[in-house]
């Protein structure tokens, strides 16, 4: 695809200021917005690509930013955090946002996320759509219709709770997934022994799924906060 459009929404204009100058150096499009008015106005006006968000507005909870934009759009949102405290970006991303940066952060945290949420953005506009019946990413290949999932061509031995947690993750690459949202839809509740016994099922995924389960090149643990499917080239 082309260079996306991105909106910045920012009222810390030395982080702003970062943002557009990173942007412009990599020729990407971007528009800015400094509160949540300003924002969501330019979100339904442009429809931009990508959306980061900063959560500490000045006229508005950038929760509620999400929230209103999530009324009416799937537009990718990167939230970013001054505070270091997991419980906003949990609570963003159970709102709806894809993925968060937390400040201060560098120039190449930013252009990373981009690139993450570029890859989504083509996953989700191309044949391999969330509707899409076989999903393919890297060696892994799932037919949900026919309820089985390969890697490299082999048949992958799960159990039901392992399949339907890597469809869960694989329908939502790029995004990361809290332990709350995961544990909500596998089990339909989520108590501190349902995120402890995802973790379980997680590590006997991953045995499963990746050949370096240490460094997993499929599913990124965020610690204190969830797990998210990557594309793999
Ligand atoms: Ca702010």
């Amino acid at each position: 695809m082309n260079k996306p459009v991105v909106l910045v929404v920012e009222d810390d204009v030395p982080v702003r200021n970062l943002m557009c100058t990173t942007l412009k150096t990599h020729e990407y499009k971007f528009l800015t917005a400094a509160d949540g008015a300003e924002a969501l106005l330019l979100a339904s006006s442009h429809n931009p690509d990508v959306v980061f968000l900063d959560l500490g507005l000045p006229d508005m909870d950038g929760i509620d930013v999400i929230r209103r934009i999530r009324d009416w759009s799937n537009m990718p949102i990167i939230v970013i955090s001054a505070r270091s405290e997991d419980t906003d970006k949990i609570e963003a991303l159970d709102a709806g946002a894809d993925d968060y940066l937390t400040k201060p952060f560098s120039v190449e945290e930013l252009l990373a996320r981009l690139r993450v949420t570029v890859r989504r953005l083509s996953l989700m506009n191309g044949a391999n759509s969330a509707d899409s019946a076989v999903y393919l990413n890297g060696k892994l290949k799932i037919d949900y219709s026919a309820g089985c999932a390969w890697l490299d061509g082999q048949e992958l031995k799960l159990t039901p709770i392992e399949y339907k947690l890597l469809c869960l993750l694989a329908r939502n690459t790029g995004k990361v997934l809290t332990h709350t949202f995961i544990t909500q839809k596998i089990w339909g509740r989520s108590w501190d022994n349902d995120v402890a016994s995802l973790r379980v099922f997680m590590v006997n995924l991953r045995k499963k799924l990746e050949s370096a389960p240490d460094s997993p090149q499929y599913i990124q643990t965020h610690i204190g906060i969830g797990y998210r499917m990557l594309k793999v080239e």
